[in-house]
């Protein structure tokens, strides 16, 4: 048998994910794991990010996908270090891929190191990789129904996006329900109305995510 109690691979996890955050921390580089359905617009979310922070942050940027570069493409023209790892079917990235991937990075010479999950609603909120926090993107064509149905994803993040606000009124879609829903789950909840098309709320994101990275440099 293949099939491994949940539990044991969790902790297995943790303990790699343990380690992730101590090389981390020896190099003072401060880790976002990025999370969402699929086509919420992560990428999308890093490109507009990316102009910004660039700027203050040495960044680099592990693009977790089940197949293809198709992303990590996208990402590389802003010049910052940028690493595709294929799960080759896995629909998460786990500690010990971020492991592997590690030496790939120059993290002596990285601030800002964002992890692009696999678009997924479910596991990859069980499993830590070594990250100093979670976001997650909702996006208003998902609905706003999510927090019911995927708890973990929204209890774990410390911070929500809502992505493509600038389709508000196309739908039955509420801000509202979305936004109670989830600081139910998770009252400390961080939360952003973006747009990565029209770029409303990328300014207010941006200096956020560089408050804290800044904090953690001190
Ligand atoms: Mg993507
Ligand atoms: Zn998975």
């Amino acid at each position: 048998m293949k099939i491994k109690v949940l539990t044991e691979i969790l902790e297995a996890n943790n303990t790699i994910a343990a380690e992730n955050r101590r090389v981390f921390e020896k190099n003072n580089v401060f880790v976002v794991n990025l999370m969402s359905a699929p086509g919420t617009g992560k990428t999308s979310l890093l490109e507009r990010i990316l102009e910004k922070l660039r700027i203050k942050f040495r960044i680099g940027i592990l693009e977790g996908d089940i197949t293809s570069t198709v992303d990590a493409q996208r990402l590389e023209k802003f010049g910052v270090q940028v690493v595709q790892v294929n799960t080759g079917g896995e629909c998460h990235l786990d500690a010990n891929m971020i492991r592997n991937a590690l030496p790939l990075f120059n993290l002596g010479e990285i601030d800002l190191f964002i992890i692009e999950n696999v678009g997924n609603l479910v596991c990859p909120a069980e499993f830590k990789v070594g990250e100093d926090m979670k976001i997650m993107i909702s996006s208003v064509p998902e609905g706003d129904d999510k927090p019911k149905k995927y708890p973990l994803m929204f209890r774990e993040s410390k911070c929500m996006i809502i992505n493509k606000i600038d389709l508000l009124g196309t739908s039955d879609f509420s801000l509202e329900r979305l936004r109670e829903s989830a600081l139910e789950i998770n009252p400390g909840l961080k939360i952003f109305n973006i747009s990565c098309k029209t770029g409303e709320g990328i300014p207010e994101l941006s200096n956020w995510i560089r408050k804290l990275v800044k904090n953690q440099k001190k």
